[in-house]
């Protein structure tokens, strides 16, 4: 596979000191109505390529979507406090560009001494982002002379902060980005088998793709959360009250077949626990698979369903992770998640497993379950993550590791 070229491929030219640079991050983080940031850890991560690239002389501009404008100026969606919180975890000064486009970014970027940094507003403001419009990335091209692209997690949407620049500045890897293509090609392209996946969530209908390539390339599949559901109710165990898609029977039969025909043994849990209502409760009732009662709903897997997935972690030596095994915003309804995951810290912490895991709620139902530092790679990407592992190209990365630019274009 052709590969993206590193970050010290640019930082080693002879030039790079006073080079206007831009730097594509993933800025999108979570925050309350109030405009506070909930989770801070896609900013911790951008920091080791804005520092390299700052301590290297280079002027850097970091261009980053927020939130859905749809393609106009909209207050509430300015990264200004974005960047202000930045310059306070570097404690450095990082000015800010009114326009990402026009004179507002040619005048940013040029008054940048070198080493120093600016965040230019979000780039959704211009319908010319999303459509990846030629006319747009020509004028968001225009003040840099090279692009790193570290934000994994923007890479499946063709845009052009993401894609569109790859094609029009000499591209590099960031350190986290390249960091994501090592740890996702450790567990699908290369694993050191067997290798196991955990789904879980809600439900099977967001995640068809996902299980149809997990199934040709793993061992051993465990399927957890609601999709268990459908998948016991397809095989006409009655499961109650539990939430299932009904419509998604056809399917699942395709996916017992596809398992099969792969080899890939499919792991669902023979015990459940239940309770009457989604809520939280201080009597749950476990009981066999089999034996659901009419009006009662699955909310996890039962300990004998946890025990057995443990003994597959226990003879895997890679583990895919995606979605909690129930659900695990309500106690006691955590206590299947928080025990495999557990188990599958332990064992990367004791050298004996390369765990990944990554999407939707998976990465807030790791730190619920005291996980998330246990394992080897945790993405923060949600969509870019499950897109990947469902096979598909992802066109910034595509691009990144196709450009052999060595001067802009225009
Ligand atoms: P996803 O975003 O698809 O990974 O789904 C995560 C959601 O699945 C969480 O909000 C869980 O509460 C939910 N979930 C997991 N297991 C169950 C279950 N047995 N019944 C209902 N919801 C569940």
């Amino acid at each position: 596979m052709t590969t993206a070229r590193p970050l010290d491929d640019l930082l080693s030219q002879s030039d790079i000191q006073g080079k206007k640079v831009f730097l594509r991050a993933d800025l999108n983080v979570p925050v309350t109505p109030q405009g506070t940031i909930r989770d801070a850890t896609r900013l911790d991560r951008l920091l080791p390529t804005i520092q390299e690239l700052s301590d290297a002389g280079a002027r850097v501009g970091i261009l980053s979507h927020f939130g859905r404008p749809n393609g106009e100026k909209n207050a509430a969606m300015s990264l200004k406090p974005i960047a202000q919180t930045l310059s306070s975890i570097l404690n450095k000064e990082v000015s800010f560009c009114a326009d990402c486009i026009g004179h507002p970014a040619m005048t940013g970027m040029d008054n940048l001494a070198a080493g120093e940094l600016t965040v230019l507003e979000n780039t959704r403001f211009h319908p010319g982002e999303e459509a990846n419009d030629e006319a747009f990335i020509k004028s968001l091209s225009a003040p840099a002379d090279a692009f790193v692209n570290d934000a994994f997690s923007a890479a499946h949407r063709a845009h052009a902060s993401t894609e569109g620049l790859a094609r029009f500045l000499p591209s590099f890897a960031g350190r986290s980005l390249q960091k994501e293509l090592e740890a996702l090609e450790i567990v699908l392209a290369h694993p050191t088998r067997p290798v196991m996946a955990v789904v879980g969530g809600a439900k099977i209908s967001t995640k068809l793709d996902l299980l149809f390539n997990l199934i040709s390339k793993v061992d051993t599949l465990v399927i957890g959360g609601g999709m268990a559901n459908t998948f016991m109710a397809a095989k006409g165990i009655a499961i109650g009250r539990s939430l299932c898609e009904e419509s998604m029977f056809d399917k699942v039969r395709d996916i017992l077949q596809a398992a099969q025909d792969s080899n890939c043994e499919i792991l669902l849990p023979e015990d459940v626990v239940l309770a009457e209502n989604f809520a939280d409760t201080d009597s749950p009732v476990s009981c066999q698979a089999t034996e659901v009662p009419e009006d009662m709903m699955i909310l996890d897997a039962g300990p004998l369903a946890v025990n057995k997935i443990k003994v597959a972690i226990e003879r895997s030596k890679t583990l895919v992770w995606n979605g909690p095994l129930g659900a695990f915003e309500l106690t006691p309804f955590d206590e299947g998640t928080k025990i495999a995951a557990q188990f599958a810290a332990q064992q990367t912490i004791a050298g004996k497993l390369v765990s990944v895991a990554g999407g939707g709620d998976t990465v807030a139902a790791l730190n619920h379950s005291d996980a998330a530092d246990g394992f080897t790679y945790i993405s923060t990407a949600g969509g870019a993550f499950l897109e990947w592992l469902e096979g598909k190209t992802l066109p910034a990365i595509d691009t990144l590791q196709h450009n052999r630019l060595d001067k802009r274009l225009g």
